[in-house]
Order: structure tokens, then sequence, then C-alpha cells
């Protein structure tokens, strides 16, 4: 028996281990467990020991400590003199990387990869290239008759198989020190024996073996066997045997330390080769992600589509302002509140008006559908007639011909202009009517121009069918000598003067109507803002909404992580064991969720501008933009980022030893 916790390591020892104690429970509520009691034990390069003892006795938990998976309660563990204690979670996760090679009972191969991409683990999280990594995986898995076997993944594989797959990989960064936990308890006793084989293989070739039994047999087979009964060694049969092989030479862990915990993984192959693992784990729960993805793809198509909507109702609004202006006023005469007839717009009233300083333009407007015959065509015809001005307020160009004057207008000149849809009714084979004769009520009008074809306009007039002629003689020659006009339109000289306007206008007339309000002022640029300022809020609300179901995307992709995590302790306590350092897990973890929502951004981008071309079909006006397009992109990977953050992180921060046993 090995006792005297305080004697001093011998030089040569690889590992020593003194007073170390293993204590379970004891912090909530129940009485502690110690499973190990003390043990004090060296071993020096290129040793093949054997750990035996009954079932429960702790050699597994002995195992875990020598592995670097888990901590001593308490006790020293020094590897090549240095105190374990003392490193950090990435020399940890290098000394399992480069140093040790685990060979568990129940093989722990990741379920959802290869043979081979089992095998380069460890070489990934090494940061060898993977050329390299994939001719040294197969050199291995040939070596242990695999070769035929490279791409099957492990539930299409034996026991046996499994077992030398997992050899495979504890050897794939050297497999220095070889601690293979009950390698044969899971396998029949012929595969069993290769097992063992292989082992001593591995011991002749000066691996450094630390086998782990309840079986004396397998136990014998081994240079050196310890004995250990309820945490306690019981006997050591002796490192007596010099090693026969030289070891093999061990990077040293002070090189650990100067590389910066270890050679820094290549940042881009490494991220190449979580998005493929992503990639793979994507597929394998195909209905998972995809309701993970529908979150983001709604998220993204709703950020698109209302965003578009609340551009596109905009436009129309802006659209308005620009046919007819953001500085239009109406007045028209109406009776007062205060009862009484209604007033007259005179003649002298407009002269006043175009007076005023905050006025640039007053067209005063009769208009009324009347019959227009050109030959033997008839059609009931809006005739709009107003001053020389009616292009100007409109913002509509001539199209051929010319627009009357003034000076026409003043002398009763009988002219007209044609809208666009008229000229096609009146003159479908005469491209340029200009100088025909048209016969509006019983009065000939000669065509003098025909305006710009106007399009789809939002007003319930179209003022392509209408007809235009000067106001003076529309007065005079068709409507019967009225006196005053339907309604005036008054433009402001600029539309932050509509309201000035508006009172100067007012008093004006107030002051000229002595005193009576026998008038209507209608404020178009007032009521056009207002409503552009409720399709700005109405869009920042649908934004809003949007907005709140990206989040509710997020909130499916921190769901899925978490779920994605748990189911998948195992698998992060594999990877620990062949070395990934926190950082590495960290990142697998976030680029699963950047991908997730990388495709269902670029999904979500392609379904709202499916969404928005149906919308167009259906007649909604519908702006894209790039700028939300690529911002409902970004939110949406920034969202999976930032809620795929907290799981990844809880999957970096778990113990290795409790998440290989998938607690
Ligand atoms: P062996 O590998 O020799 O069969 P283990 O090292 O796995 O034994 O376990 C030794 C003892 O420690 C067993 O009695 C077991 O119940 C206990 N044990 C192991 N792990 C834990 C744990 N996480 N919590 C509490 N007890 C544990
Ligand atoms: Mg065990």
């Amino acid at each position: 028996m090995v006792s005297g916790g305080g004697s001093t390591p011998p030089p040569d020892a690889l590992i020593s281990l003194r007073g170390i104690r293993k204590h379970y429970g004891g912090d909530s509520g129940q009485p502690a467990v110690t499973v190990l009691h003390g043990i004090d034990l060296d071993i020096r390069a290129g040793e093949f020991v054997a750990v035996v003892g009954s079932s429960g006795s702790g050699k597994s938990t002995l195992m875990n400590i020598l592995g670097c998976l888990d901590r001593p309660s308490a006790g020293s563990y020094r590897f090549q003199g240095q105190d374990v204690a003392q490193l950090d979670a990435d020399a940890l996760a290098w000394l399992r990387r480069e140093a040790f090679g685990f060979v568990f009972q129940g093989y722990h191969l990741i379920a959802s990869e290869s043979a081979s991409e089992n095998v380069q683990m460890p070489a990934i999280y090494a940061g060898l290239p993977r050329d390299e990594r994939v001719r040294r995986s197969r050199a291995l898995l040939q070596r242990l008759g695999l070769g035929e076997r490279l791409d099957n993944r492990p539930h299409q594989l034996s026991g046996g198989q499994q077992q030398r797959v997992s050899i495979a990989r504890a050897l794939m960064n050297g497999g220095h020190i070889i601690l293979a936990d009950e390698p044969t308890g899971a396998l029949d006793s012929h595969s069993g024996a290769e097992v063992m084989a292989l082992l001593r293989e591995l011991a002749g070739a000066g691996h450094t073996i630390i086998l782990i039994t309840h079986d004396r047999a397998v136990a014998a087979q081994a240079q050196r066997v310890i004995e250990i009964r309820d945490g306690r060694i019981l006997g050591d049969s002796g490192g007596q045997a010099v090693p026969p092989v030289a070891a093999r030479s061990l990077p040293v862990l002070a090189q650990a330390h100067a590389a910066g915990g270890a050679a820094a993984t290549p940042w881009l192959a490494e991220l190449a080769e979580a998005a493929r693992s992503a990639w793979r784990g994507m597929r394998l729960n195909r209905v998972r992600t995809s309701l993970t993805l529908l979150g983001i793809v709604i998220g993204v198509v709703s950020v698109i589509v209302m965003l578009a909507i609340g551009e596109g109702a905009r436009r129309k609004v802006v659209e308005q302002m620009g046919t007819m202006g953001t500085a239009i006023l109406y007045v028209g005469s109406q009776p007062p509140a205060t009862g009484g007839p209604a007033g007259q717009i005179t003649e002298e009233d407009l002269a006043a008006l175009r007076e005023l300083p905050e006025i640039r333009r007053v067209m005063p407007v009769i208009g009324d559908p009347i019959t227009v015959r050109y030959g033997s065509a008839d059609k009931q015809v809006y005739v709009f007639a107003a001053s020389r001005e009616m292009p100007l307020v409109h913002h509509w160009p001539v199209a051929q011909g010319r627009y009357y004057t003034e000076a026409e207008d003043r002398t009763l000149a009988p002219l007209v202009v044609l809208g666009a849809k008229a000229r096609r009714h009146f003159f479908p084979d005469t491209p340029h009517p200009l100088g025909q004769q048209l016969i509006i009520g019983s009065s000939a009008f000669e065509v003098i121009g025909v305006m710009s074809e106007r399009g789809a306009d939002s007003g319930a007039q179209d003022y392509d069918d209408m007809v235009f002629i000067p106001y003076q003689s529309g007065r005079a020659r068709v409507y019967q000598a009225q006196t005053q006009p339907d309604y005036v339109v008054i433009e402001a000289v600029a539309s932050g003067v509509v309201h000035a306007a508006e009172q100067a206008l007012r008093r004006t007339l107030l002051a000229r109507h002595g005193g009576r309000e026998d008038f209507g002022i209608g404020n178009a640029a007032a009521r056009i803002q207002a409503e552009a300022a409720t399709r700005q809020s109405m869009a920042v609300m649908l934004g809003l909404i949007a907005a709140v179901s990206l989040v509710v995307g997020g909130i499916g992709v921190m769901n899925v992580m978490l779920m994605t995590v748990r189911e998948r302790t195992r698998e992060i306590g594999i990877r620990m064991a062949v070395g990934a350092r926190q950082s590495d897990i960290l990142r697998q973890f976030l680029t699963e969720a950047g991908l997730v929502t990388l495709v269902g951004g670029s999904v979500g981008v392609a379904a709202g501008l499916a969404v928005g071309a149906v919308l167009i079909a259906a007649g909604v006006p519908v702006v894209f933009s790039v700028r939300a397009m690529l911002g409902a992109f970004a939110c949406a990977v920034a969202t999976g980022l930032v809620f795929g953050y907290m799981p990844a992180r809880t999957a970096a921060r778990l113990d290795p030893v409790r998440a290989l046993a998938g607690e």
C-alpha cells in the first residue's frame, strides 16, 4: 500500500497525485459522499498501468481527475511537475487535446458525425489543416481495420468498431497518454481481445496507457497493476519495470502557456467547420429547424412588407402633394353660419386676393359635365373652365400644341385643350387634332392643345377625361353667364405660409364682404399634411409590429438553442474531452444560431419580395427599400446572435465531466 501523502514525487514522474480526495454532494442538504480517500500515485511516461477494482470503487472518478475532466476536492495533482490546480480552462483544454486521449466504455462518439469526422475532431481543435486531418484520420482508421467504414455514422458500426473509432480519435493528436475507462466493458470477448491487443501494441510503441477495468484478467495484461477499493489504493505492483521503449516525447506543458494556451485554431477554418456541423445539425432536426426558421422568416417578412406598405402609403401622399402641391387652398361661397344668403365671390374679390403677398396664384374654376360633340360623336364630358394657370397649379405639362394665354382668357377666345383620354375619344384616328372644332354645349371651340397623360389619379375625377377651356369664355359661352366661380383654387407662395395665406385670405374677404363670413375656405394643404402625418405614424406602428415579430423570432431561436444545448450536453462533453476550449464551444453554438438566422433572414427577404409582388399585383401601393431589407436581415442575424449567446455561453460553461454524463 502506497501511503505517506507527503512523499516527494520521483523527478521523472509524468503524473503525480498526492492525497487526492473527491467528495460528492454535501452542499444541498444530503450528506457528502467521499469517493476517493487520499490517493497517492506516480505514473511515469511510457508506463502501461491498469487500475483494477470492483464497480463503485472510484475508478472512473479517478480517471476523470487524471484526464482533467474533473477537479479533485482536495490533494494535489502535478503534471510534468506543474500543479494542475493552477491551470486555467484553456490550459486544461490544451492538456486534454494534446496530452490525453480518452477511450470510454460507452465509446462517446458524436452520433451525427461520420467515423472519419469523429476521429478528426481533436485535430480540428488543435488547428490542423483540413487535408492533413483527413489524411491522418484515414490512415488511423485504416490501421485499425476500419478503412471501409470512414463515412459510416456510429449507429452503422458494431460496438467493437465504434471502440476502435474512439481509439483512433484518442490517437489523432498523438495520444501520448491514453486513458481508457473499461474499454472492453461493452464488447464481446473477441472484440474485447482485439481492443486489448491494440492497447498493448500502443504501449509497445511508447504511449503511456492508463487502463481502468474491473476485470483482473484484463488488468493482468498491463505492466503495472494498481488495485483500488472504496476509494483507496490497496496494492500497486509497482513501476519496477523500466518502460521497454523510450516514452514518446510529449510537448511540454510550459509550451502551452508560451503559445497562449495552445496554437490558436485558424479562425476561419474553424468557423467553416462549425458552420458545417451546424448545417448538419439543422438537417438532422428538420422539423424543429423549420419551425425556428418560420419564426424568423415571419419576422423578416413582416418588417420588409410592412415597411414597404408604409413607404408606399407615404409616397402616395407625397405624389398627391406633387400634383396639387402642399400650398393649395380652396375658396367658395357659402351661407354664413349665422344665417342669411351665401356671398358672391366677385372678379374684384379675386383681383384683391391676387394682390396679397402670401398668395402666388388665384385660379377660379367652373366645371360640370356638358355634352361635347365632334362630328357625329357626342359624349358627356366634364368641361373644366379655369384661368390659364391650370397647368401650373396642377404641375401638369401640355403634350401637344399650347395652353391658352391670359389675354385669350380675357377676350373670351373659344379655345379648348383636351385631356389625353378625351383626345382619344373624339379623335381616335387623328393623333394631332389641333385646329379641329369641338361643339361644347352649343358653341364651337378650337382645339389648340392636348395635355400629357396624367395616369390614374387619386381623386374621384379622372382629369384625362376632361376638356379645358378659358374661364371667361366658359362663363359666357358654356355656363350661361354664371356670375361667380364654383370654387377658386388659391396657391400660397410656399407650403410654410399656407396658414398665413389662409388668414390673409379670410381678412381680405371679410373686409370686402362687410364682415360677413359668407364664404368657405378649404385648406387642402393642411389636410394633406395631416394625412401624411397619419400615414407616418401608421408606418411607425407597422414597423413596431414588425420589430416585435422579429423579437419573437429571436426568442424562438433562443428556445431552440436552449433545447439544443440540453439535448447535446453529451456531445459538448465529448468535444471538451477531446480538447475543445470554452471559446470553441461558444463559437460553435453561436455559429449555429447565426446560421439559422442567416438562412431564415435570406428566406425571409425572398418571401418578403414575393408577398410584396402579390400585393403590387393586387394594386396595393408598395415601395421596397433596400435599406429596409438589409436592415431586417441584419436585425434577424443580430437577434439570433443576441438570443443565441445565452444558450451558447451556458454550453461553453458546462463542466466537462457532468456534460459527458449527459446531465
Ligand atoms: P467505478 O468507476 O469504480 O465503478 P465511480 O468512480 O464511477 O466508480 O463511482 C464511485 C462512487 O462514486 C460510486 O459509489 C458512485 O455512486 C459515486 N459517484 C460517482 N459520481 C457521482 C456523482 N456525480 N455524484 C454522487 N456520487 C457519485
Ligand atoms: Mg466506472
